[in-house]
């Protein structure tokens, strides 16, 4: 198996090091960028599998760069966690806005971080299975990552694709929003209930007459049924 390349973004030399040994030690391919412009000729090379990507760093810093990242095609996939020195609350917040998926703040023991990234490797997992599911002329291809309905490809954003991947594969139950937000979502306390249906109605959306297959059901959460009649 390939080992997972893991992009430390970090200035302090020392940290750097620090973590790309003990990653190297734990079976990942560690690459190191002290700045956003080196970690983008990284990136332009070769897309890693995850990025660590530190908070204050000298010319943009990590959460412009996290921003940036997750707009562009070739790297909005990528699982980001955050490095950061500061334990406040509202920073935390503004960093998984900005697109991150997890934080840690430092400083960190080799575990934990170790932990958080195999956490955030695992929740992205999924969609990287090239399982193909069809819910009566609803299908999703994980491989390529298409939606089509009737055969007719349906444009669907990633946070909708994992949504609709997951109401697929346990379709006729019902899910609340709370098992959506830890199944989907992964393990974030930061993130409020009412995201998910934001979401749905974003997905929805997205699915054109096949969104009455998405049924809201009122004070349980939500089931994807092929019952529907569209
Ligand atoms: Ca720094």
């Amino acid at each position: 198996m390939k080992k997972p390349r893991v992009l430390i973004v970090e200035d302090e030399s020392s940290i750097a090091e620090l973590i790309a040994v003990n990653l190297r030690h734990n079976g990942f391919d560690p690459i190191w960028a002290e700045d956003g412009d080196a970690a983008q000729r990284e990136i332009d090379t070769l897309v890693p599998d995850l990025i660590l990507l530190d908070w204050m760093l000298p010319g943009q810093s990590g959460l412009v760069l996290a921003r940036q990242w997750r707009k562009e095609a070739r790297t909005k996939a990528i699982p980001i966690l955050m490095l950061t020195a500061r334990g406040d609350e509202p920073d935390k917040i503004a960093g998984l806005d900005a697109g991150a998926d997890d934080y840690i703040t430092k400083p960190f023991s080799t575990q934990e971080m170790l932990a958080r990234i195999r956490a955030v490797l695992r929740r992205r997992a999924p969609e990287t299975t090239t399982e193909r599911v069809e819910i009566g002329e609803l299908a999703l291809d994980a491989a390529t990552h298409r939606v089509t309905w009737q055969g007719t490809p349906l444009k669907v954003g990633p946070t909708e694709f994992k949504l609709l991947a997951h109401l697929m594969r346990h379709a006729e139950r019902v899910h609340s929003r709370a098992q959506l937000l830890d199944k989907v979502w992964g393990d974030h306390v930061y993130i409020e209930e009412r995201t998910v249906d934001v979401h749905v109605k974003r997905l929805r959306e997205s699915l054109g007459s096949a969104s009455a297959m998405i049924e809201t059901v009122r004070g349980a959460g939500y089931r994807l049924t092929a019952q529907a009649t569209v």
